[in-house]
């Protein structure tokens, strides 16, 4: 008899976003439940507290989105730090720059790094076994308050949706705490919602890192298995982020590897802001 379809929904503000699949893993760790799907159309999913994080087709659309437009426009970017990232994606990314000699990843759930080894391979890859990547399990909010001023190059938010062990990730004193952390040209760069499904924390976070840095700009783009499938990524610095002409060859090796992010990607994907975002974040309430 033909399987009968499980469908493995998300639910968000009277909506639904479904994959069709069979539960590979179901487990409560300290901080959430974990699930791990084998999807019909993205391959093998994760699912954290009933949300939707990544699948092994899509992954890149969102890891490359967030690490590119930062390591491809900073010369010196030899320490960096990634906030979450439990999957490795980001990490990934990351390492495939000669210039990055270390990466602390804060991860608070083990859990979701052992699943990840365990269930999605692929998207950590050999990020795993590369020397450059220390793994620590702690609270991002409290490694970024013990960490030395002007301490790294880049930092990456790539954090779970607003939650009460996450929460503290998307305010200004965290931004502030980041921003003391990193070098004189260094970048913060952070998933940053969507202008859709998460409207109101998305202006949130625009609002603030225009705040507390000189120059911040936010990419659109798309990220099939998220609420509403458009996504967001800011990038906050306090000099302009331009291509970095030393490392020009290497960015352009790096693009060919990708799937969704190139130059002309990024460049087209950085004027793609809403007009009812625009018309919000210059409306004068709660500046
Ligand atoms: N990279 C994936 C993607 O493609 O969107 C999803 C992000 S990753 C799975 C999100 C991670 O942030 C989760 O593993 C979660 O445990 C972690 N996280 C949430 N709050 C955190 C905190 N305060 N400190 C460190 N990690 C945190």
């Amino acid at each position: 008899m033909k399987d009968i379809p499980t469908w493995i929904d998300e639910y968000h503000k009277g909506s639904r976003f479904g994959l069709n699949g069979k539960v590979l893993l179901k487990k409560n760790s300290k901080y959430q439940e974990i699930l791990i799907i084998e999807t019909d159309c993205y391959g093998k999913a994760l699912m954290l507290d009933g949300c939707w994080m990544t699948s092994l087709r899509d992954e890149k659309y969102y890891h490359e989105c967030l690490v590119h437009p930062a390591l491809s426009s900073i010369d010196k970017k030899s320490h960096i730090l990634i906030i979450g990232g439990g999957d490795g994606g980001t990490a990934r990314e990351c390492l495939k720059y000669s210039q990055v000699a270390k990466i602390d990843l804060v991860e608070i759930d083990e859990e979701v790094i052992n699943v990840s080894k365990t269930f999605l391979q692929e998207i950590g890859s050999e990020a795993w076994n590369d020397k450059r990547l220390s793994i620590h399990i702690d609270d991002g909010v409290k490694w970024v308050e013990k960490t030395n001023d002007n301490f790294y190059d880049v930092i990456f938010i790539d954090c779970s949706d607003p939650s009460e062990f996450s929460n503290l990730l998307f305010t200004d004193s965290f931004y502030r705490e980041c921003k003391r952390i990193l070098t004189k040209k260094g970048i913060l760069a952070t998933q940053s919602e969507s202008p859709e499904s998460f409207k109101d924390i998305h202006i949130h976070i625009l609002k603030s890192l225009n705040k507390i840095f000189k120059l911040s700009k936010t990419m659109y783009s798309f990220v099939p298995i998220y609420p509403s499938g458009i996504w967001s990524w800011t990038f906050a610095s306090e000099e302009e982020l331009n291509l970095s002409k030393l490392y020009y060859k290497e960015v352009m090796r790096i693009e060919k590897d990708c799937d969704v992010w190139n130059l002309n990607f990024q460049n087209a994907a950085f004027q793609m802001m809403p007009n009812k975002i625009v018309k919000e974040l210059n409306s004068k309430n709660d500046q």
